[in-house]
């Protein structure tokens, strides 16, 4: 899934200065619709500015912390916005007058070499600007507004459009789309709820959301990850099996969407009939894919945790042998155990996925591969292999399926077993974790025998 990069403008100050009322002057909505997404937190959200053609960040929204662990929390919000954003927007409060903490902010904003515009909130009147003038040593250009009563707000938006890069320079942002799916009650929308939550998640919401269909932005360090038909989730404490075909149902949209399908499932029931449909239609897209085995919590894991781990995981890999190329991860979406581990488990697949198998060692391990089990005969005609190689993408995709090509005597010889057989050879030599692999069977009249 790709969308244009968008300039990117985010806001940052100590709490209490006006981050949100800033933020939803400049988007110019009511985003109580973020609210109602399952785990979006308040203080890491983004929106569209419907002032200015840019995405603004809100990464601040720091509530209930201690004194040292708020100042830790501002910083490290700053942090993230620092390394990101086309222009920070730094938000200092007139009334309160200038504090250690925007000191210390400012340094650090000064550091990132980013674009700074200073804003100069809650002069309300024409008669506090003088407020604003003990924040010029922080040398930085300025503005001076009112987010509560709006005043100044559109001159704030003629500079920060001034200050942007040109629309059209910023690159492609490429995000990876992925589909949460499983049946009912195994934990999906807490599993992203705990994605969402984590404080290495940064939200947002992109364009893109159809009526029924809502995909949630988010990035984590540098890559981006759009959870595609999170709508499709069914609110919590409806049973019926209603419910469960219309799930099956949607879920095979989602999944055709998706660039990687995270299965959940729930350990305290083991793989259902259902939750094998809904990996069989996984494996039918050919998508890269992963199991997520959740309420690990509720095994009681402190009691022999390497062997409960263990049977779990190979219980549920031989109840889905049909995808034995996703890999299991058990977790909690309560605890919030292994979420992380989601992450790496992705990041692994994507690098799989630019793996190449050398065209020697492909034709050499065919080769061996027939000789230790030749094919069945059909009809009298056995099938032969002449030569094989892994295509390469001429652009790479964020995601690739690999693909290999193989040219036979006739490609209706070939059995599904027997093509599983050499899948099962190749990736002896490459796993391709999460990856289904394609075998491409074409006829060639003449040539060699391998
Ligand atoms: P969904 O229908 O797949 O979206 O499932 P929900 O996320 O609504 O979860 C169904 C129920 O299981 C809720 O009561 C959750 O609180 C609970 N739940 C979800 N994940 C976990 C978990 O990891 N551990 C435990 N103990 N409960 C969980």
């Amino acid at each position: 899934m790709e969308h244009r990069g968008k300039r990117e403008v985010a806001i940052v100050g100590r709490p209490n200065v006006g981050k949100s009322a800033l933020f939803n002057r400049l988007v110019g909505r009511n985003i109580a619709i973020v609210h109602d997404q399952p785990g979006i937190t308040r203080d890491r959200i983004s929106a569209e500015s419907r002032r200015g053609d840019f995405i603004l960040w809100d990464t601040g929204g720091i509530g209930g912390a201690g004194e040292s662990e708020l100042v830790e929390e501002v910083h490290r919000a700053a942090e993230t916005a620092m390394s990101e954003a086309d222009l920070l927007l730094f938000l200092v409060d007139a009334q309160e007058g200038l504090t250690p903490i925007d000191q210390e902010l400012a340094r650090r904003l000064r550091r990132s070499r980013r674009p700074v515009l200073l804003v100069i909130n809650k002069i309300d009147h024409p008669k506090h600007e003088n407020l604003a003038a003990e924040f010029s040593r922080l040398g930085f250009e300025s503005v001076t507004i009112s987010a509560a009563h709006g005043r100044g707000i559109d001159s704030l938006v003629k500079v920060i459009e001034r200050e942007l890069p040109a629309a059209d320079t910023k690159e492609k942002i490429t995000a990876l789309s992925v589909a949460i799916v499983g049946r009912p009650n195994v934990g999906k929308s807490s599993l992203i709820n705990a994605i969402l939550s984590d404080r290495r998640t940064i939200v947002s919401r992109l364009p893109g959301t159809t009526r029924d269909a809502v995909d949630v932005a988010y990035r984590r360090g540098n890559d981006h990850f759009l959870l595609i038909d999170t709508a499709g989730i069914r609110p919590r404490g409806k049973h019926s099996s209603s419910v469960e075909v219309f799930s099956v149902m949607r879920s095979e949209r989602t999944i055709r969407r998706a660039d990687l399908c995270v299965l959940v499932t729930d350990a305290t029931s083991g793989v259902t009939a259902q939750d094998k449909k809904i990996a069989a239609l996984m494996q039918k897209a050919h998508k890269p894919s992963l199991v997520v085995v959740n309420k690990w919590d509720l095994l009681k894991p402190e009691l022999r945790k390497r062997e409960t781990l263990a049977k779990l995981t190979r219980e549920t890999r031989e109840q889905l042998f049909f995808l034995s190329y996703a890999p299991v991860l058990v977790a909690s979406a309560l605890t919030g155990e292994n979420v992380e581990e989601l992450f790496r488990l992705i990041a692994k697949i994507r690098r799989a996925s630019r793996d190449q198998v050398g065209t020697g060692l492909l034709n050499r391990l065919l080769r061996e591969a027939f000789v230790a089990n030749p094919p069945p005969a059909i009809a009298n005609q056995r099938l032969k292999l002449f030569y094989a190689t892994q295509t390469r993408e001429e652009e790479e995709p964020l995601l690739a399926t690999p693909e290999f090509v193989l040219f036979v005597n006739n490609p209706q010889l070939v059995t599904n077993t027997y093509a599983r057989y050499l899948e099962a050879q190749i990736r002896a030599a490459r796993p391709f974790l999460g990856l289904p692999l394609m075998l491409d069977f074409r006829p060639r009249a003449q040539g060699r025998t391998l």
